[in-house]
């Protein structure tokens, strides 16, 4: 017997002994469908026999005793009979095929035809090379006699299975389409088309204009083909006519174009329109060969993302075929009254529609119905997060109103509104005895800081503990210089050797004393980096958590931080502005306060925009500052993706301005592959200011404290966004002394330029945090930690509405069904583990 067959057995057995409670499984026999799926494909059992069993077995906890009996006799039945026919030829690889695809597609679906040029694609003997269409695939279906019982044919369990099951789909295509991601049938109907042309609305090339995109049919008349530059470039131009006028296409260094493209062939081309000499050319313009049944049906034409050896036709005939009979058969998981309320396209229809779309309007409908979907996952994940922390209950923290008005007081300044009412906001987080779950937003310099060490300072008064974390040492030990002069000020005060600083650079002897002190109770507080999770730290009576730049923290590390004490409260701060959408999503489990007011007196800073030949007059500048005392930073963008080669440019600039432009002064390099004690020993000289002049690339750390910096130049500034120049620019302007940030562009790029006009007009993070979102999406707020937001296919974070409705959907849901147990939320259920397992929406 095959291991995955004895452990049915197996199981089976045990519930019968039980008396079919259930039980034989922990969590339940459903709870080993997915290993156990695996298990048996891995043993070649054949994919029928598969379905079967995940398909029936997936209702048996909500079948009775009886029921459960006759369940596993049938299923057992099934696979006995099956097992034995099949026994004498186990060792092959019985079925390639899965039951439910229709044997009737064999003959209607074209087989991949070789293209020339793309490495010759396997075709399948049997499947004959007709002419015959593909969009007419209808899927029929096999009515399996044993499983007439269930109503529904649809296998959900089955979009598991690898897309090697599909006709004309080998282990040479699984690879390639590995690429993009698809491993199952599931991944195929959730790769959605990138664009779409719209056959209908196709432009005749006498009305095409230039720098417009469009998609155009024409006839080829002649290929023409040449090389130039000793033949390292390859040049292949065409004309094609379509009756109203003709245009020239050019392509680069893709020959193997010119064998496909054949004088007289109709064929559909998109992109957009140039100009070369006077006359309309398209360049390297994606085309296809034209199907007549597009023009026909006047269809909506899908466009996939593609991959190297695989072809537009292929793949979208492949994704009929899975699409076609698919989407019907899946089971739509938002509860029907969701759908109602919201107007909601079913799912089946929605993953049809997105697909293969009868109409623009058809589409967007799908394209709602599908974004809400991911919005609502999320929006649950996060809210029951959130839930699950307000279940739990922690010692209520009081300060008599006459201490902390003390301790306000003995601030050297006065502490604004908006920090007045964050303050507030904490203070009943602290008495209401649940723990605190709170996000504090506050544009850099607005103070968020001392509110923090107020909040601390009320822990530290109960004689518990709390602990701060910064994202590097540099930061933890200006957070610890601060506190350790606030905590310990005036009457109450604690020692100063009750606050410690705990670094990767903290030596070991004093690493051990602090943890003698924190497992006594004698530390109080604690600031350091990651260092003080990942070292073997143990509280005694940890009480409250501070996350300073919690961007770089996700929902799931968020979680983890709290296990160091009991509940503890957890206060994240973040100087980066975070639009009200993403608030919403990425920090939905969190409340929010806003400090959205400057301490007064700040020096503004004034920004410019330079050409990159104004660049002798940004040197000028600098130079002015450094004759005044003062110091300054010049940033360079991450020009590559790896941080050698920006590395290296630095390297290369730096030399260049020691040795040309400041001969005269002591520059400073800093760079991500800088040794973690090199870096500080420069941030430490500059702060000092042994350095006049800071060359960084953009690992130049935030939060930084350097009130005599007054200038900063930032090179390549359009390769930012609004967000993160302006936390760059955050760096200056600390001090009294008037600031100024200068901003040179790569090239003089109108729309660039005009971008950059922003941070000119405004220096509220929040403004430019909305313009960011705006302009570029999301990415900028995630960073990479959170990248399995971007994993979204269809969602726009942006879109406050679907994010609002979405929420509130959540929130009744959960009201009405916490912990989604009723029947009608099964599915949903199992939706929302999948999605928050899967990467998507983990943000550690
Ligand atoms: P951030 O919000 O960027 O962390 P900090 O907490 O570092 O800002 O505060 C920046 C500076 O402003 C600190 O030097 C702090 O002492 C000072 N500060 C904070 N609140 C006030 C206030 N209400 N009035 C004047 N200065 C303040
Ligand atoms: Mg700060």
């Amino acid at each position: 017997m095959k291991p995955s067959v004895e452990k049915l057995h197996k199981y089976f057995k045990l519930e019968a002994e039980r008396g079919y409670d259930n039980r034989a499984v922990m969590g339940g026999l459903e709870n080993m469908l997915l290993p156990w799926e695996a298990e048996a494909r891995a043993d070649n059992l054949p994919e029928e026999i598969i379905q079967a069993v995940v398909t029936r077995l997936r209702d048996y906890p909500r079948l009775s005793p009886d029921s459960r009996a006759e369940a596993l006799k049938g299923i057992w039945k099934r696979v006995t009979r099956e097992m034995s026919q099949d026994e004498p030829s186990s060792a092959i690889k019985i079925s390639v095929k899965p039951a439910p695809l229709p044997e009737i597609e064999k003959s209607h679906v074209k087989p991949a035809e070789p293209q020339p040029g793309e490495e010759a694609l396997p075709a399948k003997p049997e499947a004959p090379a007709s002419p015959e269409t593909v969009t007419e695939i209808t899927a029929v279906e096999t009515k399996d006699e044993e499983e007439t019982a269930v109503e529904e044919p649809t296998e959900p369990a089955a979009l598991n299975a690898p897309i090697t099951v599909l006709h004309g789909i080998g282990p040479r295509h699984a690879q390639t389409l590995q690429r993009l991601g698809l491993h199952t049938l599931g991944d195929m109907l959730y790769h959605f088309p990138h664009r779409y042309d719209d056959y209908s609305q196709l432009k005749p090339i006498n009305r095409v204009e230039v720098g417009e995109s469009v998609t155009i049919i024409g006839t080829v008349e002649n290929v023409d083909t040449r090389s130039i530059h000793n033949r390292k470039m390859h040049i292949l131009e065409t004309i094609i006519n379509d009756g109203s006028g003709s245009i020239r296409l050019t392509w680069f260094n893709q020959p193997w174009i010119a064998k496909r493209l054949k004088t007289g062939t109709q064929i559909v081309v998109s992109g957009k329109i140039d100009q070369y000499l006077g006359r309309m050319t398209m360049n390297n313009p994606s085309w296809e060969l034209l199907e007549q049944q597009h023009l026909h049906t006047n269809r909506i034409v899908p466009i996939y993302p593609l991959t190297a050896r695989i072809t537009q036709r292929w793949l979208r005939r492949q994704m009929n075929q899975v699409v076609s009979y698919w989407s019907p058969r899946v089971q739509d998981w938002i509860p029907e009254a969701i759908r109602e309320e919201l107007n909601l396209l079913d799912l089946r229809e929605a993953l049809l529609q997105i697909h293969f779309p009868n109409s623009w309007k058809t589409l967007e409908a799908a394209r709602y119905r599908l974004s809400f979907d991911e919005i609502f996952l999320l929006q649950l994940g996060v809210l029951r997060q959130k839930r699950a922390w307000q279940e739990r209950t922690t010692e209520a923290i009081e300060q008599s109103p006459d201490w902390w008005q003390k301790n306000i007081d003995r601030l050297p300044y006065n502490l604004t509104n908006a920090q007045l009412q964050a303050l507030e906001s904490i203070k009943s987080d602290l008495e209401s005895g649940r723990p605190m779950n709170r996000l504090l937003q506050g544009d850099v310099g607005s103070g968020k800081t001392v509110i923090a060490a107020l909040a601390m300072s009320a822990i530290i008064q109960t004689n518990a503990q709390a602990a701060l974390m910064a994202p590097t040492s540099i930061l933890a030990e200006q957070h610890f210089q601060t506190l350790q002069t606030l905590l310990s000020d005036g009457e109450n005060g604690v020692h100063t050797d009750s606050v410690r600083l705990l670094i990767g650079a903290t030596p070991d002897d004093e690493k051990q004393e602090i943890r003698e002190g924190l497992a006594s109770g004698d530390v109080k507080l604690l600031v350091g980096t990651h260092a003080l999770i990942e070292d073997p730290v143990v509280f005694n009576d940890l009480e409250m958590i501070v996350i300073d730049e919690q961007h770089r923290f996700g929902v799931k590390q968020r979680a983890t931080l709290r296990g160091k004490g009991t509940n503890p409260h957890l206060l994240v701060m973040t100087a980066t502005p975070i639009p009200r959408s993403l608030a919403l999503t990425i920090y939905g489990d969190l409340d929010l306060s806003v400090i959205d007011e400057m301490p007064p007196g700040r020096q503004e800073i004034k920004t410019h925009v330079l050409l990159p030949t104004e660049r002798e007059r940004a040197f000028v500048i600098i130079r002015n500052h450094v004759e005044n005392g003062h110091q300054a930073f010049i940033i360079y963008p991450l020009v590559e993706e790896s941080e050698k080669v920006q590395a290296l440019a630095a390297v290369e600039e730096y030399e260049r301005l020691s040795k040309e432009i400041f001969p005269d002064y002591h520059l400073g390099l800093l760079h991500g592959r800088l040794k973690a004690d090199e870096k500080e020993d420069v941030m430490t000289r500059f702060r000092n200011g042994e350095l006049q002049v800071l060359v960084s690339t953009s690992v130049v750390e935030v939060g930084v404290d350097i009130p005599n910096a007054t200038v900063m130049l930032i090179e390549g500034a359009n390769r930012f966004g609004l967000s993160q120049l302006h936390q760059f620019r955050g760096r200056i302007g600390r001090g009294s002394h008037p600031s100024i940030c200068l901003l040179i562009a790569e090239s003089s790029d109108e729309t660039e330029n005009e971008r950059l006009i922003a941070m000119i007009e405004t220096n509220d993070g929040f403004i430019l945090a909305e313009r960011d979102l705006e302009q570029r999406g999301p990415g900028e707020f995630l960073g990479t930690r959170q990248s399995g937001f971007t994993d979204l296919r269809l969602a726009n974070l942006t879109d406050l509405k679907i994010i609002e409705s979405a929420r509130q959907q959540a929130h009744q849901l959960l009201d009405d069904d916490p912990s989604l147990q009723s029947n009608e939320h099964q599915l949903l259920s199992i939706a929302l583990d999948a999605f928050w397992n899967n990467g998507k929406g983990d943000v550690s």
